[in-house]
């Protein structure tokens, strides 16, 4: 199975700040930029023709319209392939969910994220890139909703997070490894604020006391030890607009050789059609 890459340039459910529409850019440039090797840690090889970049998605600001646009594509790119998609606000996710959930009806969903993102609206939006793991459990898309590193939960938050049976793993109590009974085809969603500001500044909400770079990839090479598929990921709230020197989309290449290692090295078992 390849790993296919997808970019999905939208931020118009950002709630504070645009700029992650231009992570998808930011990230190839500095993936291919000549500063470091196509080698994974656990010395996986993914050098570019060992996958296949599809481009960026041309998605309208419109709230139906784009989850529309980005839902097909990513049912359609994930058909008998592995997808990796490089946001684009949290928003994304939910319609990326529904497009690989088409083929993977039992995911397991491994959050990595400061904030929860389950509100029921924010500011009466329900498209908000707070809102998209509300969307996905009301939508019964998942199996499991495990969220690493979060610090920002409201009472509101908390309750959501009770009524849809979200295993929360508040980072200030975490025990530092993933769920001892993770199992199933995993979609792996990385919010890059999840990290501490001063690993990826070039995030749109600054949360500090947040994850160290080496805790996140320690998280994937846990994964790669497990007896888990990891059948598709997204790596989004890269924001280009208020990055240092490339810094966090430094950052965001890293992850993303670690995840196509990740997922190139996953059995092959056949999705459900
Ligand atoms: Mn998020
Ligand atoms: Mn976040």
């Amino acid at each position: 199975m390849t790993v296919r890459v997808l970019g999905v340039p939208y931020d118009a459910q950002s709630s504070f700040l645009r700029g992650p529409a231009q992570a998808p850019a930011a990230v190839r440039r500095v993936l291919h930029c000549g500063s470091a090797n196509y080698e994974t840690e656990l010395g996986g090889d993914v050098h570019p023709d060992r996958w296949h970049d599809l481009g960026d998605l041309d998605i309208p600001d419109h709230a139906e319209q784009a989850l529309t646009v980005i839902e097909q594509a990513a049912r359609s790119a994930s058909d008998g392939h592995r997808l990796l998609s490089i946001g684009g606000d949290h928003m994304v996710t939910w319609p990326l969910v529904r497009g690989v959930g088409t083929h993977w009806p039992t995911l397991t969903i491994v959050h990595f994220d400061a904030h929860p993102d389950l509100y029921d609206n924010l500011d009466g939006n329900r498209f908000s890139h707070a809102c998209p793991f509300a969307r996905i459990m009301e939508e019964g898309l998942v199996e499991r909703l495990v969220q690493i590193g979060i610090r920002t939960l409201t009472g509101h938050q908390r309750d959501q997070a009770e009524r849809f049976g979200v295993e929360v793993h508040e980072y200030r109590t975490w025990n530092r490894s993933l769920p001892d009974n993770l199992d199933g085809p995993v979609y792996v969603t990385i919010d890059v604020d999840a990290l501490d500001p001063a690993f990826a500044p070039g995030v749109s909400h600054h949360e500090p006391g947040g994850m160290t770079t080496r805790e996140l990839l320690s998280c994937l090479h846990e994964l790669a030890a497990r007896p888990v598929e990891v059948v598709a990921a997204d790596l989004v709230e890269i924001n280009p607009r208020r990055d240092v020197h490339d810094m966090t989309a430094m950052v965001g290449a890293k992850l993303v050789r670690e995840l196509l290692g990740l997922m190139a090295s996953a059995g092959g078992s056949d999705p459900v059609h």
